[in-house]
């Protein structure tokens, strides 16, 4: 059974609410269609986050392919702040009324997902960061979800087919099932050590059945060099502390003579857990707080119709644009018809948006993931969490 829409579906507007419908047959009875101009900004972001990322841009896009829609926006993978107009279109009203809802669900969930992806990065510092959120949510949905994450920021994934769309090689180690079913932690690894290729780490989970601690010696003992490094996904029920498992852990190993035996940690982690692993962990295993990223909730506004301010209660009318100082960041928010705005600082502002459809043709190309992922990761260090 199929219940998720298609892509075709998606384009024909079947997945819209009905209010556009009703809205197309009443302008229509009406004979009007006014050549309207709409922004998309966020007035407000979740869990007082400072900045967020822009993406689901390529994606979305094709809503408007041969609309004749003039459509200007901040490159895919920009930060962006509350309030900021990050997408413009302009064109018949009708001709894309019925697609604020599809164009809103692409970039509210994909804005979601990358910036607490680039959260989670900033928090682990140079640490490895993993997706492991695609069993939170819809399958359907899965290499979308590992799409904003990893140009959000993170380093790889688990879910085989995202993976593949992303041309990335899976990560993941062995489950709880493979130790239960073993029976001992250690008879799993050299099992886990004999069926899979050489090339792959060795990464043992030491949570199933006994002490981290103790698991984690009883490993290192025996598979010696091969070990490369323990996993540690205690269940909350256990945890109590978890910064001083891994802490006591890892300085157990250490004087041991296993100083080269990392520890990954996952299971209910996020930005603000991770700072405190940090001194003892090498990397993360990241799954509900990610894929189930808070929506960055963008709104749809018509800020002119025919060229005549116009906006609803709440919202500042006539078409604006984003500038940036260049030398010290500065940004501003103006109009249009204004000229280039200067910093306070005295230096000349840069406009941010830029063209990508005129008359329903892209300008320019739809960008590859790794372009829009260097663009997050040239901003990191801009930011905090
Ligand atoms: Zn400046």
């Amino acid at each position: 059974m199929q219940i998720h829409a298609n892509h075709k579906e998606i384009l024909n507007g079947k997945t819209t609410d009905i209010y556009f419908h009703r809205t197309e047959e009443i302008l229509k009875k009406e004979k009007k269609n006014p050549d309207v101009t709409v922004e998309v900004w966020a007035k407000r972001f979740p869990d007082n986050y400072k900045w967020a990322i822009f993406t689901g841009l390529s994606e979305s896009i094709e809503l408007f392919k041969d609309k004749k829609i003039d459509i200007a926006s901040l490159p895919e993978g920009s930060v962006f702040f509350e309030r900021e107009p990050v997408l413009t279109i302009k064109g018949k009203y009708l001709d894309f009324a019925k697609f604020e809802t599809p164009l809103l669900g692409y970039i509210c969930q994909a804005s979601g997902i990358s910036t607490k992806a680039t959260r989670c990065k900033i928090a682990a510092q140079n640490r490895t960061v993993l997706s492991f959120g695609a069993r939170r949510m819809h399958p359907a949905i899965t290499p979308v979800i590992d799409r904003y994450a990893y140009i959000g920021g993170i380093d790889g994934v688990s879910a085989v087919l995202s993976a593949k769309k992303l041309n990335l090689k899976p990560q993941g180690t062995i489950p709880h099932a493979v130790i239960l079913i073993i029976g001992d932690t250690v008879k799993a690894a050299l099992a886990y050590d004999k069926a899979v290729a050489s090339g792959i780490p060795r990464i043992i989970l030491v949570d199933t059945f006994g002490d981290e601690k103790i698991e984690s010696l009883r490993l290192a003992e025996k598979l010696k060099d091969k070990l490369d490094a323990i996993r540690i996904d205690t269940p909350s029920s256990r945890r109590g502390d978890l910064p001083t498992i891994v802490r006591e852990t890892r300085e157990e190993l250490n004087n041991r003579g296993f100083a080269d035996v990392g520890i990954f940690v996952s299971g209910g982690l996020d930005e603000y857990s991770i700072k405190d692993l940090n001194p003892y962990s090498e990397g993360y295993g990241i799954g509900t707080s990610l894929s189930n990223a808070p929506t960055i909730n963008f709104s749809l506004d018509i800020v002119e119709i025919e060229g005549k301010l116009v906006s609803k209660k709440g919202k500042v009318s006539g078409r604006k644009e984003i500038f940036e100082c260049n030398r010290c960041g500065k940004r501003n928010i103006t109009f249009t018809k204004n000229t280039k705005p200067r910093c306070d600082c005295g230096n000349e502002m840069n406009l941010l948006t830029k063209k990508v459809m005129e008359k329903g043709k892209l300008v320019g190309e739809i960008e590859a993931v790794d372009v829009i992922r260097n663009r997050v990761l040239r901003q990191l260090r801009f930011l905090n969490v």
